[in-house]
């Protein structure tokens, strides 16, 4: 089975199908975004720093991403990993090369999970999280909670993401139209890029997903 990289839009879907993907295969799934909102936890300048960068929609240091990285994948060597949010500068894109290369070249694909601002929009106005790290979308049949407002996994009270709000979004959307098409030009020359429609129903994506991670 081969790594996943889901490089995507804000609200594209990536921390469900990683969930998906842990479930049926077994993958350690690594998001940069948890591990940054982890940081941010800390009452230290960095920590505080860190915080006020999400809550804006803009990126955080390349070089920080990339130690954080390092040091998540030293720690589960050997095991497939699911990495959410991270490349997502040529930069990080470049560094990572190398870190892959000291753990002994791991084979990856690359999905972007392709969305409409409109529709990214959409879903970040209904989405609700819990601080266990399960998603909801109220406005989605599938994604919904069964019981409002409360989390189906462990029962605590869901909340919005700092950062989900029109600010941010529109933020964190250029970073992605800014970036994105030097960071896909990167893996589509090393034949490593697919491009998933996530417009559609969350298991119908993941039937997708299934069919381009298993080994040629
Ligand atoms: P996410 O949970 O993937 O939507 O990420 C939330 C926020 O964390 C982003 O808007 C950035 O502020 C920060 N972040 C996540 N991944 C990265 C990354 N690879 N490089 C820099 N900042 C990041």
């Amino acid at each position: 089975m081969k790594n996943i990289i889901l490089i995507a839009p804000p609200a594209a879907g990536k921390g469900t199908q990683s969930e998906l993907l842990v479930k049926k295969y077994g993958y350690v799934h690594i998001s940069m975004g948890d591990l940054l909102r982890e940081e941010s936890t800390k009452d230290t300048e960095l920590g505080n720093e860190i915080k006020r960068l999400i809550a804006e929609g803009t990126l955080v240091n390349d070089d920080l991403t990339i130690e954080l990285i390092r040091k998540k994948l030293n720690s589960i060597k050997g095991q497939h990993f699911c990495l959410d949010g991270f490349p997502r500068t040529i930069y990080q894109a470049h560094e990572f090369a190398k870190v892959l290369e000291e753990l002994g070249n791991p084979d990856y694909i690359v999905l972007y999970l392709d969305l409409s601002k409109d529709a990214a929009y959409a879903r970040i106005n209904g989405r609700l999280i819990c601080s266990c790290g399960k998603s909801y979308n109220i406005y989605d049949e599938n994604l919904k909670p069964k019981v409002a407002g409360i989390c189906d996994k462990c029962g605590k009270e869901l909340v919005k993401r700092s950062d989900d709000n029109a600010e941010s979004f529109k933020v964190r959307y250029e970073t992605v139209l800014n970036n994105f098409a030097d960071i896909k030009k990167f893996y589509q020359e090393q034949g490593k890029l697919e491009t998933v429609n996530v417009e559609r129903d969350v298991m119908e994506i993941f039937h997708d997903i299934e069919k381009v991670i298993v080994d040629d």
